[in-house]
């Protein structure tokens, strides 16, 4: 069976086509600019070259009705009908507590979905748009709808709650959610597979290091903790988002600079992290190089961004008493040698010991230590799109 990955933003849609005969991709691409002028879709069929389709595209349905003619085209397509699409995978941000696991949608899921917007208000209205869209132009494919939030689910609740007034959780779900799940989920099950261990006898800690970061702490298969909370927001340093801060720090810059709500969130999410720290970029790639030409601003915002991953390794190693395997992955996990180098710098007293030579490797999977008493540090390049196919097949095929 050939599935359909879709995963929309706000103004963009990615999507791959996947056969899960062998779980290789056969088609995949992005588009841009949904709903803004210069709108396009660049498609890849696998083995031919990529196209650029450029036309007006108001909103998700046209989008969507673009990539699935790129799909069925005689010359660049992939497939020679629709028919060839067994079903659709739509990443959705936020389940809430209403999702541990990826469900085929229905009615009441859609709803369900649409309860979940308040704690989602930017990433729940695009995915529902392509839910929609779908379910006009396919509407006898079976969908599935596959959550950020779900596998955090198993977090217990002296992890997930706040230490606020407890009414806060009961009146409006204020609780930790953590997000990257699907993630987390793939490269720590990938790296048991490599280690040939069975995941319920290993304690992991996956490093999700891309523009969005977070740490995950997997016990047994499941989450037990996370960096990430209510919203994306909290945690490790980001490229543009601040992590954890004092919230006191927050009424005080409001107060002091004449900040509205928006203004001071729009400074926390879009001008913090190491962009605000270097004043340069938030691209890891800029920084590094601005580091290595001595400014000390981008080597602060690479020192700190690095610190604060090796203190949640340090918090997780305490949560799960040891840990076996050390994961890292997304853009700067994968390809970052010297960000990987300094997070376990000074870890050996846990037991963490990265060795220089095998980490000289970028976005491919390899395992970097040499010790094998010592915990195992690997490299795992993220798969989202797969692991997304794969439950919806799994859903698919047992309906
Ligand atoms: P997103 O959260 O948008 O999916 P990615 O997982 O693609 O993000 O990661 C983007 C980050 O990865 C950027 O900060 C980028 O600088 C970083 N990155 C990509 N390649 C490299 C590299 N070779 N060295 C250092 N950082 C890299």
């Amino acid at each position: 069976m050939n599935i359909l990955v879709i995963n929309c933003g706000s103004s963009s849609l990615k999507y791959q086509l996947i056969n899960m005969k062998n779980e290789e991709v056969l088609a995949k691409g992005l588009v841009e600019r949904i709903g803004i002028e210069g709108s396009r879709v660049k498609h890849t069929t696998i083995g031919k070259d990529e196209v650029i389709i450029e036309e007006p595209m108001s909103d998700h349905r046209k989008a969507l009705e673009l990539v699935l003619n790129a799909l069925v085209d005689s010359n660049y397509g992939a497939i020679k009908s629709m028919d060839e699409i067994g079903a659709v995978g739509h990443r959705v941000v936020h389940g809430g507590e209403k999702f541990a696991q990826s469900v085929l949608i229905d009615d009441d899921v859609m709803e369900a979905i649409n309860d979940c917007i308040e704690l989602a208000p930017l990433h729940n209205p695009p995915n529902i748009m392509g839910i929609e869209a779908c379910k006009e132009l396919m509407p006898n494919t079976p969908m599935v709808g596959v959550f950020d939030t779900a596998f955090h689910q198993t977090i217990p609740m002296s992890n997930y709650i706040y230490p606020l007034p407890y009414k806060l959780y009961e009146k409006y779900g204020i609780r930790k959610y953590g997000f990257h799940g699907t993630s987390h989920k793939y490269v720590s099950q990938r790296a048991a597979e490599m280690l040939g261990k069975p995941i319920e006898e290993l304690n992991i800690v996956t490093c999700h290091l891309g523009n969005g970061a977070s740490v995950c702490a997997v016990q047994g298969g499941k989450s037990i903790e996370t960096s990430m909370g209510f919203t994306p927001l909290e945690g490790l340093a980001m490229g543009t988002r601040s992590g954890d801060v004092d919230p006191a720090v927050i009424p005080f810059i409001m107060e002091k600079e004449g900040l509205t709500f928006d203004e001071v969130n729009q400074m926390l999410n879009k001008k913090s992290g190491v962009l605000g720290i270097s004043g340069i970029s938030s691209d890891f790639r800029d920084l590094e190089e601005a580091a290595n030409e001595g400014n000390e601003r981008a080597k602060l915002a690479l020192e700190l961004f690095s610190n604060r991953v090796k203190k949640y390794i340090g918090a997780y190693a305490a949560l799960m008493c040891n840990i076996d395997a050390l994961v890292f992955t997304a853009g700067i996990g994968e390809n970052s040698i010297t960000i990987r180098e300094h997070i376990c710098d000074g870890l050996e007293c846990i037991n963490i010991k990265l060795d220089k030579e095998l980490n000289q490797v970028r976005g491919k999977e390899a395992i970097v230590n040499k010790d094998i008493t010592s915990t195992a540090i690997l490299v795992i390049p993220t798969n989202e799109e797969l692991m997304i196919a794969r439950d919806t097949l799994e859903l698919v095929k047992n309906n």
